[in-house]
């Protein structure tokens, strides 16, 4: 079997449009309205020569009451199935109490994780990705997976951890 790497983080961060982005294809579905993925997408994919499966996760309501526990459950389970991990974070944002909880997951699961700092559309917004080191999880990596961004550097650290 290929070795598997889930995209995983809280709604509305652009983890499908990152994974569109890593496939070439506009088949995960990307909404402005959150909450539309299926809980677990799997494709295959490739980059510098090697084959693998990717999960695009999502799936669950945002505005629904606990959803801060529905995203540690999904991320969870998804995390668990992974070899490696690619965490994303609005880097627009900065991370909220939610990623927090899913970082403690990610720790405790062991396996490798890339911290994508996604939404770094301009030099503007690298600063806030900087502060992303904070999380713990090491480098994070500028990505806009809207304009493609940066992808290449994330992919290459990420194949080196599977
Ligand atoms: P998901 O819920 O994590 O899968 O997030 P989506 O991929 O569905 O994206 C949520 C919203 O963020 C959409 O409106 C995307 O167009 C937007 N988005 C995703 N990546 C970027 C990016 O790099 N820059 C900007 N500005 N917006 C983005
Ligand atoms: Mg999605």
């Amino acid at each position: 079997a290929l070795p598997v790497l889930a995209v995983v983080g809280r709604p509305n961060v652009g983890k499908s449009t990152l994974v569109n982005r890593i496939i070439g294809r506009r088949e995960a579905v990307v909404e402005d309205k959150p909450g539309v993925t299926r809980d677990r997408v799997t494709y295959p994919a490739e980059w510098a020569g090697r084959r693998f499966s990717l999960v695009d996760t999502g799936g669950w309501e945002v505005d629904v009451a606990g959803i801060d526990a529905r995203v540690a459950e999904q991320a969870e389970i998804a995390i668990s199935l992974a070899d490696a991990v690619i965490f994303v974070v609005d880097a627009t944002v900065g991370a909220t109490d939610t990623d927090e909880r899913v970082v403690r997951l990610l720790r405790r699961s062991g396996k490798p994780v890339v911290l994508c700092a996604n939404k770094v559309d301009g030099p503007r917004v690298e600063a806030d990705a900087a502060e992303l080191w904070n999380l713990g999880l090491g480098e994070p990596y500028p990505v806009s997976a809207l304009h493609g961004r940066g992808t290449g550097d994330l992919l290459d650290a990420a194949l080196d951890a599977l």
